[in-house]
């Protein structure tokens, strides 16, 4: 029995109505660009966050990359952030002509390790970018702490993790700015790309509201350099149907997690570890195996869904061979990346189905 990785047909037809009505409200009001639609989300999204302010904008990537500008980050400035994520996250601070530094994760939860980040701290050192990785929340109180000692300001970059809460607080409400992604295979996702900043500060939102469209305010009247980063309104329909179901479909998400946790019986398949005082929401649910290459090719042919988030960590990428770090200079990372291994989670998949993933894996590593 085949099993995708994500299936959003599953999700949609339950919701088709809901979704075809909002975009046709969008055409019969023919504001397409920054129309009501787009207003009301930035509203329900800083709510739900809790936060005071949320700026819609094209993407997550955009999202990272406004917030670094609107904090000023420039040329010669550093960056502290993981190597183990998607590239947008570097990919953001190298486009400003700053400097990437890249501190290693902790290998039971794949987020930046927030004990080494005090020996990677230099006098140009502007901001700590953590990543809440999978859809757990980064360690974010010692973050927090040396943020404040040292004066650097906090980017979390919360693009699989909408909803995600450590000790109470939500993804996105504890840094300076939150960054999050709607591309369409995250657990909030639209029809195509879309994404969204959060703030408490006044001053920041001004400036991120400012950036998204050309520096301009009022219209015409350019007092920065800015992007053509407007979130589409459809997008925008799209995201507020989608947004009322987004708890149920965190709780569903948890419980196939569980489901997971409790069928798996080879002690060698490491299942994810959360604490008490996360909620993950398992925008992934990775496990970490060995032979991972060798397990990816038999459910691969065996037609279950998998992928490796991510099979080269940034420090090693080529595009960043200028930074001079050596193959083993941030190891945990390097070995996640050859260990690690995600597996079909969402709302909607069977418990049939994860009995077949399991037995399929199981079965791989019984043969061996
Ligand atoms: C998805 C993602 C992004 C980028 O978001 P887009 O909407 O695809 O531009 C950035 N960082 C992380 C960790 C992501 O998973």
């Amino acid at each position: 029995m085949p099993v995708p990785l994500l299936d959003l047909k599953r999700q949609y037809q339950p919701i088709m109505n809901e979704i075809n009505t909002a975009i046709a409200n969008v055409f019969n009001h023919n504001k397409f660009i920054m129309g009501p639609e787009v207003s009301e989300l930035e509203k329900k999204i800083a709510e739900y966050v809790g936060t005071k302010y949320a700026i819609a904008v094209a993407s997550g990537t955009d999202a990272l990359l406004i917030a670094l500008r609107a904090i000023s980050i420039e040329p010669g400035d550093e960056v502290i952030t993981t190597p183990f994520t998607f590239f947008a996250t570097g990919g953001a601070i190298s486009r400003l002509g700053a400097k990437p530094v890249f501190v290693d994760i902790n290998p039971s939860t794949y987020n930046i390790n927030p004990d080494l980040i005090e020996a990677a701290i230099t006098k140009r050192t502007k901001a700590i970018m953590p990543v809440h990785l999978y859809g757990q929340c980064a360690d974010m109180d010692p973050i927090l702490g040396l943020a404040r000692k040292y004066n650097l300001k906090v980017i979390e970059d919360a693009a699989q993790a909408i909803g995600s809460k450590y000790n109470g607080r939500s993804a996105g409400n504890m840094g300076d700015l939150g960054c999050f992604s709607f591309f369409p295979s995250k657990n909030l996702g639209a029809a195509g790309d879309a994404g969204m900043i959060t703030t408490n500060d006044d001053h920041l939102y001004e400036l991120c509201a400012k950036l998204r469209v050309h520096g301009a305010k009022p219209k015409y009247y350019h007092a920065l350099v800015g992007y053509n980063s407007r979130l589409d309104t459809i997008q925008a329909a799209v995201l507020l149907v989608k947004l009322r179901y987004l708890n149920g479909w965190h709780e569903g998400r948890r419980a196939k997690a569980s489901n997971y946790d409790r069928i798996f019986s080879l002690n060698t398949i490491s299942t994810p570890s959360v604490d008490a005082n996360y909620y993950h929401i398992y925008h992934q649910y990775t496990i970490r195996v060995d032979n991972r290459d060798g397990l990816l090719d038999n459910l691969k042919s065996n037609n279950i869904g998998s992928e490796v988030y991510y099979p080269l960590p940034l420090h090693l990428q080529e595009c960043y061979k200028y930074l001079g770090y050596a193959i083993g200079s941030l190891p945990e990372s390097e070995k996640a990346s050859k260990e690690v291994i995600s597996l079909p989670i969402f709302p909607e998949l069977t418990e049939g189905e994860q009995q077949e993933v399991v037995e399929t894996i199981e079965q791989f590593y019984k043969k061996q």
